[in-house]
Order: structure tokens, then sequence, then C-alpha cells
């Protein structure tokens, strides 16, 4: 019997959608603004409990944008988490800033308080200036330790972004991931827990920084009748027609996690005599974007290869940037987790429209390939 193709994370539309698009093209709004962005962001910031939401055209142009409004620019250090995708790191550079990543905890895969605080002395000793600003990413969905990264930030007063992308949903102490800090950003890719097929949003409860976003994103216009510019700006808009997608999604927000939370005790459960997976710890509720399992190190790359035999889609763990060739001359403070982690993590389907007997079907293929290499 042949199966049709399993992806990663692909889009799951709740059929809203048809008429909320159909709503925002019948009104004419085909722009960059509209009532459909408007709605959108209000959407987000009451799921978020957060003053400010400000959509833009993606998750990338979101950190660009929280980046600027807190002033970074060339000459300046920016931390970063190392262990996540390059659109978390890519933007210090379109500042003309230069990234100084840090590695990750054993327990969250996020950013290391420890290492953070070793890192920042450092650079203050061999720079005589402090990072403009530090980079959190919440990476598949599970909350970094972001009481302990704030704490170490307030104590050398540098802003945090929180890179909370893959968090949609995500919550530290019953309080939404990318509200802790100055600023937050969320993208709405394709393969991410809700998705306008692309778009993200910055949101921060303090209204300078939101203006500041929203001028920038708005190609810098001076308010006065006609264009005038004092500063280089951007368009970073968020289309109208894409927002219209959002509403849509945000209604099933909370079904989405869920249904992700499920997919990923199903595989531990199922699996939990041949791989290893990350528990939450205290305070900690994961939004589950991805199931991430590890294995042993050399094999990861033969399961991939077996399940795409069947047609199914599976990935490696990012690859952590102070590996990257265009990141070789960053500086970085490492403890060897996030390399391990990209030696023996592997990404497994986690779309929510995926049956039960789809994961079941995963399953079997996966411990099978697990007996053949034990033996
Ligand atoms: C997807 C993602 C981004 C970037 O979002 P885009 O909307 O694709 O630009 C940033 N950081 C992380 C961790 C991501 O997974």
């Amino acid at each position: 019997m042949s199966h049709p193709p399993i992806y990663l994370s692909p889009p799951h539309l709740s059929g809203a959608e048809f008429e909320t698009v159909n709503e925002a093209l019948r009104s004419n709004w085909v722009a960059p603004v509209g009532p459909m962005v408007n709605q959108f962001e209000a959407g987000l910031a009451e799921i978020l409990k957060c003053h400010y939401v400000v959509a833009t055209s993606s998750g990338t142009s979101a950190i660009h944008l929280a980046l600027l409004s807190l002033g970074v620019g060339h000459g300046d250090e920016v931390v970063c988490a190392t262990f996540t995708f390059c659109a978390s790191a890519n933007p210090i550079v379109y500042c003309g800033a230069r990234p100084v990543f840090v590695d990750s905890e054993r327990d969250t895969w996020n950013m290391d308080p420890e290492l953070l605080h070793a890192a920042i002395e450092d650079r203050i000793r061999k720079t005589g200036k402090k990072p403009k600003a530090i980079i959190v990413v919440h990476l598949y969905g599970m909350p970094a330790k972001i009481d302990a990264l704030v704490k170490i930030a307030t104590q050398f007063d540098i802003p945090i972004v929180e890179d909370a992308a893959e968090a949609l949903g995500s919550r530290y102490d019953d309080r939404a991931l990318g509200t802790f800090a100055e600023v937050g950003i969320l993208s709405f890719n394709g393969n991410k827990i809700i998705t306008t097929s692309g778009g993200g949003a910055v949101c921060t409860s303090q209204i300078n920084v939101a203006s500041r976003v929203r001028y920038l994103r708005d190609d810098a216009k001076q308010p006065v009748p006609h264009y005038e510019h004092t500063e280089i700006g951007y368009n970073y808009r968020f289309s109208n027609i894409l927002a219209a997608l959002g509403c849509a999604q945000l209604r099933v927000l909370a079904e989405r996690v869920a249904r992700r939370r499920e997919i990923f005790n199903y595989y531990r459960q199922a699996l939990s005599n041949q791989l290893e997976f990350l528990t939450e710890p205290p305070k900690a509720f994961s939004n589950r974007w991805l199931t991430v399992a590890l294995h042993a190190p050399g094999n990861i790359e033969g399961l991939r290869l077996e399940l795409a035999k069947h047609k199914i889609e599976s990935r490696q763990a990012w690859k952590p940037m102070h590996l990257q060739p265009v990141f070789a001359d960053a500086p970085y403070y490492g403890n060897g987790v996030s390399d391990a982690l990209f030696q023996t993590g592997i990404c497994l389907p986690s779309g929510t429209a995926l049956t039960n007997s789809d994961l079941e079907r995963i399953v079997t293929i996966i411990r099978q390939y697990v007996y053949e290499n034990s033996k």
C-alpha cells in the first residue's frame, strides 16, 4: 500500500481561512495595511497579554527591527544563542554588528545562564564595552530559563530580544514567551505552529520600542504631509491578505498546541526504550512545536534516510551557529552541549494533521531501524 508523503511540519488550515481571505478580497484591502492587519495584531496582543504587537513581513525582519529599535549598530556586539536557526543571528549582521555565540544547557537546550554571565564579563574585559543586546531563543517551543537570563541581563543593564518564533502558545510560569523582556518576536512562516504562509510580529510593552519598530517598518516616514525622511527605513510591512489567514489561524492556536503536545507524548511513550526526549523543567509549558529525539551519534543520518525511503520527512537538529562557516570568526562561549545535540538530535514529523495511524507507522519504522542497528 502506498502512503502519501509525510512532511515535518506542514501548514494546517482550519477551513475558516476561506471566509477571512474572501472577506479581505471582497473589501479590496489588497495592501500591506488594512483592517485584518489591525485585527491580527490585536488578537495576538490579547493572546500574549502584551501591550503592543507590530506585524511584520517575516520573523527575520521582526528580529532586525527589534535590534534596530534597541539601537544596535556598527561596532556593537550582540550575544545570541548558538543552538538555533540562522534567522536568529543574521539580523545582527544586517545591523553591522557582530554576533557572540553562547551555548546551551542540558535541561532546556536553550542559552545557559552561567555561560551567558561568563560571556558578558569576558566581552567587557576584551572589548572594554558591554554587548548591546542579547538574543534568547525558545527553541522547538521549549522555554529558556528566562527568569535567570533576565536577571543577568538586568544586572548588566543589557536589553533582551526573545526569539519566540517557534514558541507561540508556550508559557513560562504561566506567562506567554516573548513577553518577559524588552522585546519579543514571533514567526508565521509555513512550518510554524500557525502560519500566514509568511510573516512575523514584534511584541513589547514599551511604547517607545513599539513606535520605533512601526516607524522603521514603514520606510521611516516623518509625520508630515509630504514624504520626508531623516533616517533609512525598511519596507517590512505585513499584507492584509496574509493577516486574513492569520486571523483564522489564531482561532485554532489552542487546538494546535494541544495536538502538538499529544504527538510529542505519543512518540515519547512509544519510543522511550529507543530514543531520549526532553522533559519540561519546572514552570515550563512547551507547545512542542517539533518533537526532537536523541539517538546514538552517527545513526541520525541512517534513521533519516530510512524514514525518507517511506516518504517520511525528518531532519537533524539545528547545526549550531558557531559551527557554521559563515560565522567562523564570531566569538563563542561553549560547553559542548549544542554540538552533542546536533550530533544526536532528530526532528520527527510533528504536523497537527497527522493521524494516530500515521504516528503508529512512523514509530514502527523507527523501532525496526533502532533494533536492526543495535544488533
Ligand atoms: C523560523 C524562525 C525564525 C525566522 O522566522 P521567518 O519568519 O522564517 O523569517 C527565527 N528564529 C527561529 C528560531 C525560527 O525557527
